[in-house]
Protein backbone atom coordinates (compact mmCIF):
# COMPACT_ATOMS: atom_id res chain seq x y z
CA UNK A 1 0.00 0.00 0.00
CA UNK A 2 1.07 2.86 -0.84
CA UNK A 3 0.32 7.15 -0.28
CA UNK A 4 -1.97 7.21 -2.99
CA UNK A 5 -4.35 3.95 -1.08
CA UNK A 6 -4.74 6.57 1.26
CA UNK A 7 -6.06 9.45 -0.46
CA UNK A 8 -8.11 11.72 1.87
CA UNK A 9 -6.60 10.90 5.09
CA UNK A 10 -6.26 14.16 6.94
CA UNK A 11 -2.08 14.55 8.07
CA UNK A 12 -1.83 14.25 11.84
CA UNK A 13 -0.23 18.31 11.85
CA UNK A 14 -3.39 18.96 10.11
CA UNK A 15 -5.69 17.56 12.76
CA UNK A 16 -3.86 19.22 15.31
CA UNK A 17 -3.91 22.93 14.16
CA UNK A 18 -7.60 22.36 13.75
CA UNK A 19 -8.41 21.66 16.75
CA UNK A 20 -6.46 24.16 18.68
CA UNK A 21 -7.46 26.61 16.49
CA UNK A 22 -11.12 26.20 17.27
CA UNK A 23 -10.97 25.76 21.31
CA UNK A 24 -10.54 28.50 23.06
CA UNK A 25 -9.84 28.38 26.87
CA UNK A 26 -12.16 28.01 29.48
CA UNK A 27 -12.33 31.14 31.58
CA UNK A 28 -14.40 30.54 34.65
CA UNK A 29 -12.00 30.38 38.26
CA UNK A 30 -12.62 29.55 41.53
CA UNK A 31 -10.16 30.00 44.35
CA UNK A 32 -8.68 27.02 45.99
CA UNK A 33 -6.34 26.62 49.39
CA UNK A 34 -2.85 26.10 48.04
CA UNK A 35 -3.11 22.45 49.35
CA UNK A 36 -6.16 21.48 46.96
CA UNK A 37 -4.83 23.35 44.12
CA UNK A 38 -2.07 20.90 42.29
CA UNK A 39 -2.60 19.77 39.19
CA UNK A 40 -4.74 23.07 38.55
CA UNK A 41 -3.96 26.01 36.07
CA UNK A 42 -3.13 29.45 37.49
CA UNK A 43 -5.49 32.20 36.38
CA UNK A 44 -3.19 35.12 37.19
CA UNK A 45 0.59 36.20 37.46
CA UNK A 46 2.00 35.41 41.33
CA UNK A 47 4.39 37.66 42.76
CA UNK A 48 5.85 37.30 45.61
CA UNK A 49 3.81 39.73 48.77
CA UNK A 50 7.48 39.12 50.49
CA UNK A 51 11.32 38.89 50.48
CA UNK A 52 12.67 35.06 51.16
CA UNK A 53 14.28 34.64 53.16
CA UNK A 54 12.24 37.66 55.11
CA UNK A 55 15.75 38.80 56.83
CA UNK A 56 19.53 37.60 56.74
CA UNK A 57 20.04 34.50 58.00
CA UNK A 58 22.74 31.91 59.39
CA UNK A 59 23.47 29.12 56.87
CA UNK A 60 25.57 26.93 59.59
CA UNK A 61 25.58 26.28 62.79
CA UNK A 62 28.78 28.28 64.26
CA UNK A 63 29.07 32.12 66.06
CA UNK A 64 28.40 35.11 64.39
CA UNK A 65 31.10 37.67 64.38
CA UNK A 66 32.37 41.13 63.26
CA UNK A 67 35.48 40.60 61.18
CA UNK A 68 36.95 43.47 62.91
CA UNK A 69 37.02 41.32 65.84
CA UNK A 70 39.15 38.87 63.91
CA UNK A 71 42.50 41.07 63.78
CA UNK A 72 43.92 39.58 66.86
CA UNK A 73 44.38 36.46 67.71
CA UNK A 74 42.53 37.31 71.79
CA UNK A 75 39.55 34.61 72.35
CA UNK A 76 35.90 35.99 71.94
CA UNK A 77 33.83 35.99 74.91
CA UNK A 78 30.24 34.73 74.07
CA UNK A 79 28.03 37.77 74.86
CA UNK A 80 24.28 35.28 73.71
CA UNK A 81 22.76 33.10 71.43
CA UNK A 82 20.94 33.54 68.16
CA UNK A 83 18.35 30.29 67.23
CA UNK A 84 15.99 30.30 64.63
CA UNK A 85 12.93 31.74 65.75
CA UNK A 86 14.31 33.19 68.52
CA UNK A 87 16.39 36.78 67.27
CA UNK A 88 19.71 37.36 69.35
CA UNK A 89 18.64 40.10 71.66
CA UNK A 90 20.94 42.82 73.89
CA UNK A 91 24.52 44.29 74.04
CA UNK A 92 27.16 42.98 71.38
CA UNK A 93 30.25 44.16 72.86
CA UNK A 94 33.33 44.94 70.84
CA UNK A 95 35.31 41.52 71.23
CA UNK A 96 32.64 39.29 71.85
CA UNK A 97 30.94 36.53 69.21
CA UNK A 98 27.50 35.43 69.35
CA UNK A 99 26.54 31.63 69.18
CA UNK A 100 24.28 31.06 66.25
CA UNK A 101 22.13 28.00 64.28
CA UNK A 102 21.34 27.97 61.09
CA UNK A 103 18.34 30.01 60.32
CA UNK A 104 18.91 31.90 62.87
CA UNK A 105 18.57 35.94 62.58
CA UNK A 106 22.18 37.33 61.68
CA UNK A 107 22.75 40.20 64.63
CA UNK A 108 22.93 43.90 63.49
CA UNK A 109 26.59 44.53 63.00
CA UNK A 110 27.65 40.79 62.45
CA UNK A 111 30.10 40.74 59.13
CA UNK A 112 30.32 36.24 58.95
CA UNK A 113 29.35 33.46 60.31
CA UNK A 114 31.78 30.72 61.51
CA UNK A 115 31.34 27.59 61.46
CA UNK A 116 31.34 25.55 64.60
CA UNK A 117 33.63 22.89 63.01
CA UNK A 118 36.33 25.74 62.65
CA UNK A 119 36.80 26.88 65.85
CA UNK A 120 38.44 25.93 69.25
CA UNK A 121 36.69 26.45 72.45
CA UNK A 122 38.44 27.30 75.73
CA UNK A 123 37.94 28.80 79.02
CA UNK A 124 39.20 32.10 77.81
CA UNK A 125 36.40 32.12 74.76
CA UNK A 126 36.12 31.28 71.35
CA UNK A 127 39.48 30.88 69.53
CA UNK A 128 39.26 31.52 65.70
CA UNK A 129 43.33 31.68 64.77
CA UNK A 130 42.66 28.90 61.76
CA UNK A 131 39.68 30.84 60.39
CA UNK A 132 39.71 32.00 56.94
CA UNK A 133 36.89 34.54 56.93
CA UNK A 134 35.52 36.26 54.42
CA UNK A 135 32.71 39.17 54.29
CA UNK A 136 29.31 37.77 54.20
CA UNK A 137 30.71 34.27 54.90
CA UNK A 138 27.56 31.53 55.70
CA UNK A 139 25.27 34.29 55.85
CA UNK A 140 21.95 34.59 53.65
CA UNK A 141 20.54 37.72 52.26
CA UNK A 142 17.16 38.87 52.87
CA UNK A 143 15.72 38.38 49.37
CA UNK A 144 18.27 35.62 48.52
CA UNK A 145 16.19 33.46 47.08
CA UNK A 146 13.05 35.85 46.16
CA UNK A 147 12.66 39.27 45.70
CA UNK A 148 9.49 41.30 47.19
CA UNK A 149 7.40 41.67 44.40
CA UNK A 150 9.28 39.09 42.22
CA UNK A 151 6.90 37.09 39.43
CA UNK A 152 7.76 33.64 40.57
CA UNK A 153 4.99 31.70 38.35
CA UNK A 154 2.83 33.13 35.05
CA UNK A 155 -0.58 32.62 34.85
CA UNK A 156 -1.39 29.88 32.08
CA UNK A 157 1.57 27.68 34.74
CA UNK A 158 -0.03 24.38 35.89
CA UNK A 159 0.69 23.57 39.55
CA UNK A 160 3.37 20.98 40.44
CA UNK A 161 4.67 18.99 43.33
CA UNK A 162 7.77 21.69 42.94
CA UNK A 163 5.73 24.87 42.61
CA UNK A 164 2.78 24.36 46.00
CA UNK A 165 5.54 24.43 48.39
CA UNK A 166 7.48 27.19 46.41
CA UNK A 167 4.23 29.08 46.73
CA UNK A 168 4.00 28.15 50.30
CA UNK A 169 7.09 30.05 51.38
CA UNK A 170 5.86 32.39 50.38
CA UNK A 171 2.38 33.04 52.58
CA UNK A 172 0.04 32.52 50.34
CA UNK A 173 -2.77 30.55 51.16
CA UNK A 174 -4.99 30.44 48.48
CA UNK A 175 -4.64 30.74 44.86
CA UNK A 176 -7.11 31.92 42.03
CA UNK A 177 -6.87 28.86 39.40
CA UNK A 178 -9.08 27.74 36.30
CA UNK A 179 -12.04 25.59 36.28
CA UNK A 180 -10.33 22.10 35.28
CA UNK A 181 -12.44 20.75 31.89
CA UNK A 182 -14.93 18.28 32.66
CA UNK A 183 -14.99 15.67 30.16
CA UNK A 184 -18.07 13.45 29.55
CA UNK A 185 -16.69 9.74 28.39
CA UNK A 186 -18.87 6.28 27.66
CA UNK A 187 -17.73 3.21 25.82
CA UNK A 188 -19.93 1.80 22.70
CA UNK A 189 -20.95 -1.57 21.95
CA UNK A 190 -23.10 -4.80 21.92
CA UNK A 191 -20.00 -6.81 22.89
CA UNK A 192 -18.79 -4.55 26.09
CA UNK A 193 -19.39 -6.35 29.21
CA UNK A 194 -18.23 -4.78 32.90
CA UNK A 195 -15.54 -5.68 34.81
CA UNK A 196 -17.07 -8.70 37.75
CA UNK A 197 -19.38 -10.27 35.06
CA UNK A 198 -19.41 -13.38 33.10
CA UNK A 199 -18.86 -13.16 29.79
CA UNK A 200 -21.17 -14.87 27.20
CA UNK A 201 -20.14 -15.76 24.00
CA UNK A 202 -18.61 -12.79 21.34
CA UNK A 203 -18.52 -10.16 24.39
CA UNK A 204 -15.10 -8.88 25.75
CA UNK A 205 -14.69 -6.78 29.06
CA UNK A 206 -14.51 -3.00 28.19
CA UNK A 207 -11.15 -1.93 28.94
CA UNK A 208 -10.85 1.33 26.86
CA UNK A 209 -12.49 3.44 29.82
CA UNK A 210 -9.99 2.07 32.59
CA UNK A 211 -7.17 3.88 30.38
CA UNK A 212 -9.47 6.95 29.33
CA UNK A 213 -10.07 7.77 33.09
CA UNK A 214 -5.93 8.02 34.52
CA UNK A 215 -5.37 9.69 30.92
CA UNK A 216 -7.95 12.92 31.29
CA UNK A 217 -7.12 12.85 35.32
CA UNK A 218 -3.50 13.10 34.84
CA UNK A 219 -4.05 15.89 31.24
CA UNK A 220 -5.60 17.98 34.41
CA UNK A 221 -9.60 17.12 33.69
CA UNK A 222 -12.79 16.55 35.81
CA UNK A 223 -13.59 13.00 34.48
CA UNK A 224 -16.83 11.92 34.18
CA UNK A 225 -17.36 7.88 33.36
CA UNK A 226 -20.96 7.47 31.68
CA UNK A 227 -20.34 3.83 31.65
CA UNK A 228 -21.05 1.24 28.44
CA UNK A 229 -23.66 2.21 26.12
CA UNK A 230 -24.90 -0.67 23.44
CA UNK A 231 -25.02 -0.28 19.82
CA UNK A 232 -28.43 1.29 19.75
CA UNK A 233 -29.16 4.65 18.05
CA UNK A 234 -31.55 5.61 20.63
CA UNK A 235 -29.84 5.36 23.33
CA UNK A 236 -26.39 6.82 22.15
CA UNK A 237 -28.30 9.74 21.26
CA UNK A 238 -29.74 10.14 24.49
CA UNK A 239 -26.22 10.01 26.63
CA UNK A 240 -24.78 11.93 24.25
CA UNK A 241 -27.74 14.90 24.77
CA UNK A 242 -26.87 13.83 28.56
CA UNK A 243 -23.08 13.72 28.41
CA UNK A 244 -23.43 17.35 26.71
CA UNK A 245 -25.21 18.95 29.64
CA UNK A 246 -23.00 17.37 32.05
CA UNK A 247 -19.39 18.20 30.31
CA UNK A 248 -17.27 20.63 28.41
CA UNK A 249 -15.91 17.98 25.86
CA UNK A 250 -17.49 14.47 25.33
CA UNK A 251 -15.01 11.73 24.61
CA UNK A 252 -16.66 8.27 22.89
CA UNK A 253 -14.79 4.85 22.35
CA UNK A 254 -15.96 2.76 19.53
CA UNK A 255 -18.02 3.05 16.97
CA UNK A 256 -16.70 5.41 14.52
CA UNK A 257 -15.42 2.77 12.06
CA UNK A 258 -17.55 2.07 8.53
CA UNK A 259 -19.07 -1.28 10.32
CA UNK A 260 -22.88 -1.69 10.35
CA UNK A 261 -22.96 -0.85 14.10
CA UNK A 262 -20.83 2.45 13.80
CA UNK A 263 -23.69 5.24 14.24
CA UNK A 264 -21.52 7.57 16.31
CA UNK A 265 -20.60 9.85 13.30
CA UNK A 266 -23.93 9.63 12.53
CA UNK A 267 -25.37 10.78 15.57
CA UNK A 268 -22.64 13.51 15.41
CA UNK A 269 -23.98 14.84 12.16
CA UNK A 270 -27.52 15.09 13.58
CA UNK A 271 -26.42 16.30 17.08
CA UNK A 272 -23.54 18.81 15.73
CA UNK A 273 -21.19 19.26 13.21
CA UNK A 274 -18.73 16.70 12.46
CA UNK A 275 -15.25 18.87 11.88
CA UNK A 276 -13.06 15.62 10.68
CA UNK A 277 -12.75 12.13 10.57
CA UNK A 278 -10.03 9.98 9.21
CA UNK A 279 -6.68 10.73 9.76
CA UNK A 280 -3.74 9.54 8.26
CA UNK A 281 -2.52 7.89 11.47
CA UNK A 282 -1.69 4.22 12.33
CA UNK A 283 -3.16 3.14 14.69
CA UNK A 284 -5.98 5.19 15.24
CA UNK A 285 -7.56 6.11 11.24
CA UNK A 286 -11.08 6.48 12.57
CA UNK A 287 -10.24 9.07 14.86
CA UNK A 288 -13.58 12.02 14.68
CA UNK A 289 -13.23 15.08 15.85
CA UNK A 290 -16.04 18.00 16.00
CA UNK A 291 -18.82 19.82 17.83
CA UNK A 292 -22.40 18.97 19.93
CA UNK A 293 -24.80 22.31 20.66
CA UNK A 294 -22.93 22.57 24.46
CA UNK A 295 -19.70 20.83 23.84
CA UNK A 296 -16.70 19.56 21.89
CA UNK A 297 -16.56 15.89 20.88
CA UNK A 298 -13.62 13.48 20.20
CA UNK A 299 -14.23 9.84 18.78
CA UNK A 300 -11.95 7.59 19.84
CA UNK A 301 -11.74 4.24 18.09
CA UNK A 302 -12.72 1.04 19.54
CA UNK A 303 -9.54 -1.02 19.05
CA UNK A 304 -7.62 0.02 22.76
CA UNK A 305 -4.34 0.62 21.46
CA UNK A 306 -5.87 3.20 19.19
CA UNK A 307 -8.07 4.64 21.93
CA UNK A 308 -5.86 5.46 24.17
CA UNK A 309 -2.92 6.45 21.84
CA UNK A 310 -5.32 9.24 20.25
CA UNK A 311 -6.25 10.18 23.00
CA UNK A 312 -3.08 10.81 24.10
CA UNK A 313 -1.62 12.15 20.53
CA UNK A 314 -4.40 13.98 19.33
CA UNK A 315 -6.67 15.25 22.73
CA UNK A 316 -4.36 15.68 24.93
CA UNK A 317 -2.80 19.43 23.26
CA UNK A 318 -6.73 20.22 22.65
CA UNK A 319 -7.62 19.82 26.59
CA UNK A 320 -4.29 21.43 27.58
CA UNK A 321 -5.17 24.19 25.40
CA UNK A 322 -9.31 24.49 26.74
CA UNK A 323 -7.28 24.30 30.27
CA UNK A 324 -5.73 27.54 30.23
CA UNK A 325 -2.08 25.61 30.24
CA UNK A 326 -0.36 27.92 28.32
CA UNK A 327 3.05 26.54 29.13
CA UNK A 328 1.92 22.85 27.96
CA UNK A 329 4.98 21.13 25.54
CA UNK A 330 4.78 18.42 23.22
CA UNK A 331 6.14 14.91 23.88
CA UNK A 332 9.81 14.97 23.10
CA UNK A 333 11.22 13.63 19.90
CA UNK A 334 14.67 12.44 19.55
CA UNK A 335 16.67 9.85 17.01
CA UNK A 336 17.36 6.36 18.14
CA UNK A 337 18.93 3.57 16.62
CA UNK A 338 16.60 0.81 16.01
CA UNK A 339 17.59 -2.70 17.58
CA UNK A 340 14.73 -4.75 16.10
CA UNK A 341 13.12 -4.63 12.82
CA UNK A 342 9.70 -2.40 12.50
CA UNK A 343 7.11 -3.45 9.61
CA UNK A 344 5.41 -0.27 8.26
CA UNK A 345 4.05 0.64 4.59
CA UNK A 346 3.94 3.86 3.60
CA UNK A 347 0.65 5.85 3.93
CA UNK A 348 0.17 6.48 7.28
CA UNK A 349 2.16 8.20 10.08
CA UNK A 350 3.03 5.06 12.57
CA UNK A 351 2.94 5.46 16.20
CA UNK A 352 4.88 1.80 16.78
CA UNK A 353 5.12 0.67 20.89
CA UNK A 354 8.91 0.91 21.77
CA UNK A 355 11.43 0.52 24.88
CA UNK A 356 14.03 2.66 24.68
CA UNK A 357 17.46 2.30 26.27
CA UNK A 358 20.79 4.53 26.24
CA UNK A 359 23.77 2.24 25.33
CA UNK A 360 27.22 3.87 25.07
CA UNK A 361 25.22 7.24 24.99
CA UNK A 362 23.37 6.67 22.30
CA UNK A 363 19.72 6.23 22.24
CA UNK A 364 18.32 2.90 21.33
CA UNK A 365 15.05 1.32 20.76
CA UNK A 366 13.17 -1.79 20.51
CA UNK A 367 9.44 -2.73 19.51
CA UNK A 368 7.57 -3.89 22.14
CA UNK A 369 5.70 -7.36 19.66
CA UNK A 370 3.08 -7.35 18.46
CA UNK A 371 1.90 -4.30 16.93
CA UNK A 372 -2.35 -4.92 16.54
CA UNK A 373 -4.09 -2.28 16.84
CA UNK A 374 -5.88 -4.57 19.73
CA UNK A 375 -3.05 -5.88 21.96
CA UNK A 376 -2.96 -3.79 24.55
CA UNK A 377 0.20 -5.59 26.00
CA UNK A 378 1.92 -3.55 23.82
CA UNK A 379 1.19 -0.17 25.40
CA UNK A 380 1.76 -1.79 29.05
CA UNK A 381 5.35 -2.83 28.14
CA UNK A 382 6.23 0.58 25.78
CA UNK A 383 8.36 3.57 27.65
CA UNK A 384 7.98 5.17 24.27
CA UNK A 385 6.61 5.48 20.79
CA UNK A 386 8.52 4.87 17.68
CA UNK A 387 7.21 7.42 15.67
CA UNK A 388 7.59 6.42 12.07
CA UNK A 389 6.98 8.66 9.02
CA UNK A 390 4.08 8.70 6.82
CA UNK A 391 5.89 7.70 3.29
CA UNK A 392 8.33 5.41 5.08
CA UNK A 393 8.18 2.05 4.34
CA UNK A 394 9.40 -0.65 7.12
CA UNK A 395 12.89 -0.23 9.03
CA UNK A 396 15.55 -2.57 9.25
CA UNK A 397 17.71 -3.06 12.61
CA UNK A 398 20.37 -0.50 12.87
CA UNK A 399 18.39 1.93 11.46
CA UNK A 400 17.59 5.79 12.81
CA UNK A 401 14.13 6.43 13.86
CA UNK A 402 12.44 9.25 15.94
CA UNK A 403 11.28 8.42 19.43
CA UNK A 404 8.96 10.21 21.34
CA UNK A 405 9.30 9.44 25.23
CA UNK A 406 6.29 9.56 26.96
CA UNK A 407 5.39 12.99 28.91
CA UNK A 408 4.50 12.55 32.68
CA UNK A 409 0.83 11.74 31.98
CA UNK A 410 1.72 8.43 31.13
CA UNK A 411 2.62 7.06 34.87
CA UNK A 412 0.90 7.20 38.01
P1 LIG B 1 -15.33 -0.44 16.96
O1 LIG B 1 -14.52 0.78 16.78
O2 LIG B 1 -16.54 -0.21 17.75
O3 LIG B 1 -15.61 -1.06 15.62
O4 LIG B 1 -14.43 -1.46 17.75
C1 LIG B 1 -13.21 -1.94 17.23
C2 LIG B 1 -12.66 -3.07 18.07
O5 LIG B 1 -12.39 -2.59 19.37
C3 LIG B 1 -13.64 -4.21 18.26
O6 LIG B 1 -12.88 -5.41 18.28
C4 LIG B 1 -14.26 -3.95 19.61
O7 LIG B 1 -14.74 -5.12 20.23
C5 LIG B 1 -13.08 -3.36 20.36
N1 LIG B 1 -13.53 -2.46 21.42
C6 LIG B 1 -14.42 -1.45 21.26
N2 LIG B 1 -14.63 -0.80 22.41
C7 LIG B 1 -13.88 -1.41 23.33
C8 LIG B 1 -13.68 -1.22 24.72
N3 LIG B 1 -14.31 -0.24 25.38
N4 LIG B 1 -12.83 -2.05 25.38
C9 LIG B 1 -12.19 -3.01 24.71
N5 LIG B 1 -12.32 -3.26 23.41
C10 LIG B 1 -13.16 -2.47 22.70
MG1 LIG C 1 -18.20 -1.17 18.25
Amino acid sequence: MGCCDTPGLMAIEDALATMLERITPIQATETLPLAQALGYVLAEDLHSPIFVPPFANSAMDGYAVRLSDLQSDTPLAIAGKAFAGQPFIGEWPVGSCVRIMTGAKIPTGCDAVIMQEQVQLTDAGVVFTSVHAKPQMNIRPKGDDIELGALVLAKGARLTPRDIPMIATLGIAQVRVFQKPKVAFFSTGDELKPLGTTLADGDIYDSNRYGIKPLLENFGCDAIDLGIIPDCPDQLKATFLRAQQLADVVITSGGVSVGEADYTKDILAELGEIGFWKLAIKPGKPFAFGQLEDAWFCGLPGNPVSAFLTLYVLVQPMLAKLAGHSEWQAPQTIPAVTRSAFKKSPGRTDYQRGIYGIENGQFVVESTGNQSSGAFRSMSLANCFVVLERDRGSVEIGETVQIELFNSTMYA
